[in-house]
C-alpha cells in the first residue's frame, strides 16, 4: 500500500512518515499543494494524507481538482483544530475523513487502515485467504494457525497480494506498493521477498505467474 503525504511542516511530516512506515506502508512526501496534485496525477496511491494549509495551492483546492479529474483516491485531511469550518468544507469538496491537529499517530494509522478497508470494499479488519490470515492493525500474520515472523516489507507484500484476491500482480506494481520513490531498491527486491515468504509459509503459498509476476497460491485452508 502506497501513501502520499502532503504536509509542509517538516517536523510533523517526518513524524507521519515514520509512523506510516512502521505501519508497513510505503510513503512519498511532498511539501506543497501543487506538488501534491502533480504526484496524484502521475502516481498510483492507495491513500492521500493531506494538510489543508499548504503553500502553492491550499488543500481544499487540491481536493477540488483531484475530484474534478475523477480520481477516487481516498483522502484523509489534516486540519487545524481552530478552523473547524475547514473540516466541513474539506469533506464537502470530496475528502473522506479528517483528523484535527495535534493528533495521536495511533489514531492516524487507525483512520488510514479504516479508509483503505472501506475503499477495498472489505467489511472485516483482518485479511484472510485460505490458511493465511493478516491483521493490519497489529502487523501480525498466521499461516495454518502458526504465527509468522515477518519483516515489514514481507507483511506489506502479503497484504497487497491478499487485496488482489488471487489475481496476479506485476513485479513493478508490487514494488510500487512496497517502496517510496526515493528509496534505493535492488532490481530483484520483490523476488527476494517472495523467496523469503515461501520459506516462512510454504513454497506453494505464492505462485509465479509467467510473464506477469506473482499471485497468492491456491492452498487449502485447513488449519494444522
Ligand atoms: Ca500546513
Amino acid at each position: 500500500m502506497h501513501i502520499l503525504l502532503v504536509e509542509d511542516d517538516p517536523l510533523l511530516g517526518e513524524g507521519i512518515c515514520i509512523a506510516l512506515r512502521r505501519g508497513a506502508f510505503a510513503v512519498d512526501w511532498v511539501q506543497d499543494g501543487a506538488s501534491g496534485l502533480m504526484a496524484m496525477r502521475d502516481g498510483e496511491f492507495d491513500l492521500v494524507v493531506l494538510d489543508l494549509g499548504l503553500p502553492r495551492m491550499d488543500g481544499i483546492e487540491v481536493i477540488r481538482q483531484v475530484r474534478a479529474a475523477g480520481n477516487p483516491v481516498p483522502i484523509l485531511v489534516l486540519s487545524a483544530r481552530e478552523r473547524p469550518s475547514d473540516r466541513t468544507l474539506g469533506l464537502d469538496v470530496g475528502a473522506d475523513d479528517y483528523l484535527g491537529k495535534p493528533f495521536d499517530t495511533a489514531e492516524l494509522l487507525a483512520r488510514v487502515r479504516a479508509l483503505i478497508r472501506r475503499s477495498s470494499g472489505r467489511a472485516t479488519p483482518s485479511l484472510e485467504a485460505g490458511p493465511l490470515r493478516l491483521d493490519p492493525a497489529t502487523l501480525t500474520a498466521t499461516w495454518k494457525g502458526r504465527s509468522l515472523d515477518l519483516t515489514r516489507r514481507e507483511f506489506a507484500l502479503l497484504r497487497v497480494l491478499m487485496e488482489q484476491r488471487g489475481r496476479p500482480m506485476a513485479r513493478d506494481t508490487i514494488q510500487r506498493h512496497l517502496y517510496g520513490w526515493n528509496e534505493d531498491v535492488a532490481s530483484n527486491a520483490v523476488d527476494v521477498h517472495v523467496h523469503q515468504l515461501r520459506r516462512k509459509l510454504e513454497p506453494a503459498a505464492i505462485r509465479t505467474v509467467r510473464g506477469i509476476g506473482y499471485a497468492l497460491g491456491d492452498v487449502a485452508g485447513d488449519t494444522a
